[in-house]
């Protein structure tokens, strides 16, 4: 690759890439080509060509034909950014978080266990009296969400456990798109790692709405949940849920998607699993409203 002195620099810029290119064909083509030689030459016809202006006769240094706007216009290759990329969510991902999750599940689960035992012996309200068994709530303080639901229907009542239905497979399968979908270390979204239950922990019979009474009678059992389990978010799946967490009358449709607060615990409404069963169009917004939730736990997606 000698370089022949040109009058004009620019053109023995693009002698010089042109010899270079022939080169690179060759080595190419014999399969011998040292990859880091090659893509040093690589750089060097790529920025001679952008720097040195096309020959003329409507081909460019490659022999193609020149595109419409100058060639310098249109850098071959990008100079690798040297910006730096902030993650908003440095601090969430800070491993110190995951470890005060682990110590808040540590210090929640024994009085957890102690708050279902009491739900499953209560007799505040009339539901103690047609219930098969009580539903207080499954899962741990670890990931720091809780799935907040209506009542208990057949299923729940059956197996003592919430969201076990279609309508708890369908949310089942929300926390593992979750799952999926996360960045953060050492916090899978399981079943066990979110804490999911009720507003209200006895089936109504035949699946009726809840009495303001029942709510009443068993609001402190969450209450007192959420503040062992200490979430970063609670996600509250329907109106009934929604209403009766946060004691004010909502429409879900315009709710949805919005924060709100409960005792100082950020609340994400978003439709109920059941209601997605009949409206499966409504998915894409309940995936919306849990994007918002994963980005307030530092879950990058
Ligand atoms: N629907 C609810 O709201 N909760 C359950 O546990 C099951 C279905
Ligand atoms: Fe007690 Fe709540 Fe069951 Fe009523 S619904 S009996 S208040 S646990």
């Amino acid at each position: 690759m000698s370089a022949r002195p040109l009058d004009d620099p620019r053109q023995e810029a693009a002698a010089l890439a042109a010899a270079a290119r022939r080169w690179l064909e060759r080595e190419e083509a014999a399969g011998i080509g040292d990859l880091a030689a090659t893509s040093a030459l690589r750089a060097m016809v790529a920025s001679a060509a952008s720097s040195a202006p096309a020959p003329a006769g409507g081909v460019d240094l490659f022999g193609k034909p020149l595109p419409e706007a100058p060639v310098s216009e249109r850098p071959i290759v990008e100079a690798p950014s040297t910006e730096v990329i902030e993650n908003p969510f440095d601090d969430e991902l800070d491993p110190g978080g995951v470890e005060a999750r682990a110590d808040i599940e540590g210090a929640s689960t024994a009085l957890l266990s102690t708050i279902a035992s009491e739900v499953r012996a209560c007799k505040q309200c009339g539901l103690c009296d047609t219930r098969i068994q009580a539903v207080p709530g499954v899962g741990s303080a670890r990931s720091g969400i809780v799935f907040v639901g209506e009542a208990p229907g057949a299923d729940e009542d059956r197996r003592g456990e919430p969201f076990v239905g279609r309508a708890g497979e369908l949310l089942t399968r929300i926390i593992k798109a979750m799952d999926d979908a996360r960045l953060i270390p050492g916090v899978p979204l399981t079943r066990d790692t979110v804490y999911i239950c009720n507003v209200l922990k006895c089936r109504p019979p035949e699946n009726r709405n809840p009495e303001p009474d029942e709510l009443d009678a068993c609001r402190p059992y969450i209450r007192r949940q959420v503040e062992l389990i200490q979430p970063k978010v609670i996600v509250a799946l329907g109106r009934f849920a929604l209403q009766s967490l946060l004691e004010k009358s909502f429409a879900i449709t315009s709710a949805r998607g919005q924060w709100l607060e409960y005792h100082g615990v950020k609340v994400m409404p978003t439709y109920h699993p059941a209601y997605l069963l009949r409206t499966p169009a409504a998915k894409k917004d309940v995936w919306a409203d849990m994007k918002k939730v994963m980005g307030e736990l530092g879950i990058a997606f």
